[in-house]
């Protein structure tokens, strides 16, 4: 579904990628891990074409994304769930649902309806909110508004960068089982998680970055096991 074949990115001087190869296949939840600074961001926001990289090419359903612009992107089937939610404080919740579908669907459509129930059936506090400002959630609930109004433009693949950052554990589960439901209902997911343990458990693949390069791939339990991993990134 998506490949990204010897990819670099870099701001001004700082070499943010170096070189990275990594392949989703349709249906999968693939998870990216590794250490501050290691580039998964930066792969996040190469895909969804927010930063353009400086060589290499990203195919999606057999077409090459580098000279698209990041709405066209989105038109593709891509949305990006990005760091801290960014989720508009002073709109209400359902007008941040109705920003994640303009780009797609007119407020409304019959379409519209659909995602916004599909999404109130997911989150249902989220229906419960909906005339409340969008700033005044806490923060579990900003994250499930961020991951709803990406799922209003109905995407094929969606881009998670750290869902469970500053989540109380029980949010984490919560967020983490959602991203299975995701998944079940045919969303293919790319996850970037500071949680390796929990990211890898819910994964059917994993690659491990460090430093801008490919340290590591295979599927979620082996790289639980592995002893590098082990040591490096699950803290044991
Ligand atoms: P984190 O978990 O801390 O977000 P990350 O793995 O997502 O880490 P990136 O944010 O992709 O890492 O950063 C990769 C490298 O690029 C780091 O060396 C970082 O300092 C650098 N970098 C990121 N954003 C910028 C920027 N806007 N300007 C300059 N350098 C940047």
């Amino acid at each position: 579904m998506l490949k990204l074949t010897s990819i670099y990115t870099s701001y001004g001087h700082v070499k943010a990628l170096k070189g990275i190869n990594i392949e989703v296949n349709k249906g999968e939840i693939v998870c990216l891990i590794g250490n501050n600074g290691a580039g998964k961001t930066t792969t996040l926001l190469t895909i969804s074409g927010i930063i353009k990289p400086d060589s290499g090419d990203i195919i999606f359903e057999g077409e090459s994304l580098k000279n698209l612009a990041p709405h066209n992107i989105v038109n593709k089937g891509i949305c990006h769930v990005p760091e801290g939610r960014r989720i508009f404080p002073r709109l209400t919740v359902l007008e941040n649902l109705e920003m994640g579908a303009y780009q797609k669907f007119k407020v409304q459509s019959s379409k519209f309806k659909e995602k916004l129930d599909a999404v109130f059936s997911l989150f249902p506090i989220l229906k419960e909110r909906a005339k409340q400002m969008g700033g005044t959630l806490s923060g579990g609930e900003q994250q499930m508004l961020a991951i709803g109004r990406a799922l209003m433009a109905d995407p094929k693949l969606l881009l998670l960068d750290e869902p469970s950052l500053g989540l109380a554990p029980i949010m984490v589960s919560k967020i983490f089982k959602t991203i299975r439901e995701i998944n079940e209902e045919g969303v293919t997911i790319l996850l970037v998680e500071q949680n390796a343990k929990a990211a890898l458990r819910l994964s059917h693949r994993g690659y491990v970055l460090e430093n801008g390069i490919i340290k590591l791939h295979g599927n979620g339990e082996d790289l639980l096991y592995n002893e590098d991993v082990k040591n490096a990134y699950l803290g044991e």
